[in-house]
């Protein structure tokens, strides 16, 4: 089997317009504009990376967005009192503060301050909580973009066995209750699971978040198998490649993520659907 490929770039897009759309018929109706506010503390280049792409993404869904730049050495008293303002703000829906953070700040602490219902991110354990309860709000946007892009590409996952290789609280945890949320019949791998192989040529649906490059081997996938990378590794070549190995795995699987142009695109395009959702839960409006 030759798979097909899962065009996260051009869902991505789809996404994007769809959200612009809602976010102008909002203000056409005599609502507030969404805003998200971004905070970066530290120069890591990755980070900024992904910031830069996460105001271009406010720019392309017309998302009124503001950004805190802080330096490194911001104190965490600091950073909980511009969170404070934040959540006190009536023109800011969400708040994003990326990670990884400097070591001087609990990140657990930060996430916790977030008002609920401005945690765009979805990774406050209200969120959390109402996910596993399959009371979903603002679900985390990696694998709230992942179950978006199979629904998009026509894929259906409910009865499936589905297998998850990572348990981090932004990927592989939610990512499994989204699925089990669905209807899959779900596994969840991680450093301690005994036969790592056997579970994933068991799956249906294989999602792999492990930021280990090209860790499972084509030849472990089961013939016909959606699989969904979440990965994103830079070789020391520059290249840029998943936690599976594309090529092996893409001869046997139906459909596939490529990396990069796969999940990525759509975590972001998802940050902003999530942006509008807060938008409009808080002014009293419906969410489709
Ligand atoms: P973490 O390092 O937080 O988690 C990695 C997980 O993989 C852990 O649960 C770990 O298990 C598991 N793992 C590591 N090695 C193995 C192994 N040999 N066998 C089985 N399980 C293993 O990473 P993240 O979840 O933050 O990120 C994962 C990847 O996803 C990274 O490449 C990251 O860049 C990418 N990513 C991509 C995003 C996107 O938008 N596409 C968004 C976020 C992340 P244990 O818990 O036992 O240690």
């Amino acid at each position: 089997m030759t798979a097909t490929l899962i065009d996260g770039k051009a869902i991505s897009k789809q996404l994007k317009a769809e959200v612009r759309a809602d976010v102008e018929a909002l203000v056409a109706s005599g609502g507030r504009r969404p805003g998200l506010a971004v905070v970066i503390v530290g120069d890591d280049p990755a980070s900024h990376i992904y910031v830069k792409n996460k105001r271009l993404g406010c720019e392309e869904t017309g998302v009124y967005s503001v950004s805190h730049d802080l330096p490194a050495s911001t104190s965490e008293a600091d950073l909980l009192a511009l969170i404070d303002q934040l959540n006190a703000n009536p023109l800011i829906d969400g708040i994003l503060v990326q990670s990884p953070q400097p070591k001087h700040i609990d990140a657990n602490k930060v996430i916790e301050r977030i008002d609920p219902s401005k945690d765009v991110d979805g990774f406050h354990p209200y969120n959390v909580g109402r996910l596993a309860t399959r009371q979903p709000l603002l679900r985390p946007c990696t694998p709230y973009g992942v179950m978006i892009m199979l629904q998009k590409a026509g894929i259906d996952v409910a009865g499936k066995d589905a297998v998850v290789v990572g348990q981090s609280n932004i990927v592989g945890r939610p990512m499994a209750l989204e699925l089990l949320m669905a209807g899959a019949t779900i596994t969840v791998c991680h450093s301690k699971t005994r036969d790592l192989q056997a579970e994933v040529g068991r799956a249906e649906i294989l999602v792999v978040g492990t930021g280990k490059p090209e860790m499972i081997p084509g030849a472990w996938v089961r013939e016909g198998a959606v699989v969904i990378d979440v990965g994103i590794n830079r070789l020391p070549s520059g290249k840029i490649v998943g936690d599976v190995e594309f090529a092996g795995a893409a001869a046997r699987a139906s459909a596939i993520t490529p990396v990069p142009g796969g999940v990525g695109p759509m975590t972001i395009a998802t940050l902003m659907r999530n942006t509008l959702e807060s938008a409009l839960l808080r002014q009293g409006r419906a969410v489709r």
